[in-house]
């Protein structure tokens, strides 16, 4: 059989996510830091650990409203001598003796003397004493235990002890966390730059009010910018260039000279207006031209040289629509995950078993990932993922996209895989509970 063949192999993606790995970690070494204000940092990695400047709680507080007391007197009635609230401290400066307790609320400081705290519910006020004073019975069945509703001094976070880690990722609990340890900035690396352009002279922007004939509207860059943002990465929008040479390899060489990474889509199959490529030759090191996997076998990876000799990532994506959705799960994210300062296990999507609703057709040539809509499935006592087919797979037709959480690992093969039968998902987004 004759027939014009690419001079690229068909990359395996388990090879070509370790070379886009390898190219990524070499550059995640030289990310800087930045100080951002608390309200700012969540989405974002810390840059180095952050220990605790001093003990939580800086005091013994109280884990009860209730009554401080000295646990060796055990139940039985005692004088109230002193009062102790969250935020004021004690009303008497003085220790409290045996046979004495006071009045706590919860977070106050634990008057010296006493080491346990009763919860309110397990006391009774009794009548005022002939002077007036409180007298309150302790009812608890058996003995009180020293430390009882007591927090120890640093008994939460130890003054010295590692909060947050280096390359952890700010949630809200994190702030939180950083809150409660004085910091009113965090420490975190700078935000990957990405820059996306759309290739192909039918692309018009998706503001044009009308269509001329043969256009249609670039879907991709909306899409790919809106990706990279979800990735926490800070994006430049370098719009649509036409299928001229000299053009695109202005609009490459200025988005390598600002960006980190460069996403294209489109030019990268094999028509005589496919010019992405053979660029990459000339300005880069292509690593990979095509991968054995659909949708999105144009897929090409190079590496460039950007502003003061930094390497920069190029990711020349297809443009199908959702063949460039499907690589950049895939191929990008990775990249973008390790750029922003996560260790190279944590960068991939994590697969997990799934139970496929309707049979998956196989192809001969590559495997195929197959959009899906997962949820945890109701009917079964295990814990069970069922993936649901987002409809026809076509890498044009991005409604097979619309919605999905996973992709299923469709090898190749001939027939079909079976409904119910246990496939691989790769999940990318959050795992939902059953649709009605
Ligand atoms: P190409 O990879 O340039 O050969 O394009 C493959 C298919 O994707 C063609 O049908 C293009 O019209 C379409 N396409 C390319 N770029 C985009 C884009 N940015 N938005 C929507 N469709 C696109
Ligand atoms: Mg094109």
């Amino acid at each position: 059989m004759s027939g014009r063949k690419s001079a690229f192999p068909m990359v395996p993606m388990h090879d070509a996510i370790a070379t886009i790995l390898r190219e990524a970690s070499a550059l995640a070494a030289a990310v800087q830091n930045e100080r951002v204000p608390l309200a700012q940092s969540v989405g974002r990695t810390i840059a180095h650990d952050i220990k605790a400047p001093g003990n939580l709680p800086p005091f013994r507080a109280s884990v009860m409203d209730g009554y401080a007391v000295v646990s060796a007197d055990g139940p039985g009635d005692y004088p109230m001598v002193a009062k102790a609230l969250a935020g004021s401290g004690a009303s008497v400066d003085a220790k409290l003796l045996p046979g004495q307790l006071a009045y706590i609320t919860t977070g106050a400081p634990v008057p010296d003397g006493a080491d346990a705290v009763v919860k309110i519910e397990d006391t009774e006020e009794l009548p005022e004493d002939a002077c007036g004073g409180v007298r309150v019975h302790i009812c608890v069945r058996g003995e009180v235990k020293p430390g009882t509703a007591v927090r120890a001094v640093g008994s939460d976070i130890a003054e010295g002890e590692v909060v947050l880690r280096a390359g952890q990722l700010v949630g809200a609990s994190e702030v939180g966390l950083l809150a409660s340890v004085g910091s009113a900035t965090a420490p975190v690396l700078r935000r990957p730059r990405v820059a996306v352009m759309s290739t192909g002279d039918e692309l018009v922007d998706p503001s044009a009010p009308e269509l001329g004939p043969a256009q249609i509207r670039d879907s991709n860059r909306a899409m790919l910018l809106a990706m990279a943002a979800e990735c926490g990465c800070e994006v430049l929008d370098l719009g649509i260039v036409t299928d001229q040479e000299r053009l695109l390899e202005e609009t490459m060489a200025r988005a390598v000279a600002s960006a980190d990474v460069v996403i294209t889509s489109g030019g990268v199959s094999m028509g005589n207006r496919d010019l992405v490529k053979p660029l990459l030759a000339k300005l880069g090191t292509i690593h990979f031209g095509r991968l054995c996997m659909k949708p999105g076998k144009p897929t090409t990876f190079a590496t460039l040289e950007g502003a003061e000799d930094k390497k920069v990532l190029f990711f020349a994506l297809p443009g199908n629509p959702v063949s460039a959705f499907v690589t950049f799960h895939l191929c990008v994210v990775p990249a973008l995950r390790r750029l922003r300062g996560m260790a190279p296990e944590s960068c991939t999507y994590p697969t997990l078993p799934a139970v496929i609703k309707a049979p998956m057709r196989l192809d001969s040539v590559r495997p195929e990932y197959h959009r899906v809509l997962a949820s945890v499935d109701p009917l079964t006592t295990t814990p069970s993922i069922l993936a649901v087919s987002t409809g026809k797979q076509t890498s044009c037709r991005l409604l097979s996209a619309r919605a999905a959480n996973g992709l299923i690992y469709v090898p190749k093969g001939t027939g079909i895989l079976e409904a119910g039968s246990v496939q691989e998902l790769t999940l990318f987004g959050e795992l939902l509970p059953p649709a009605e």
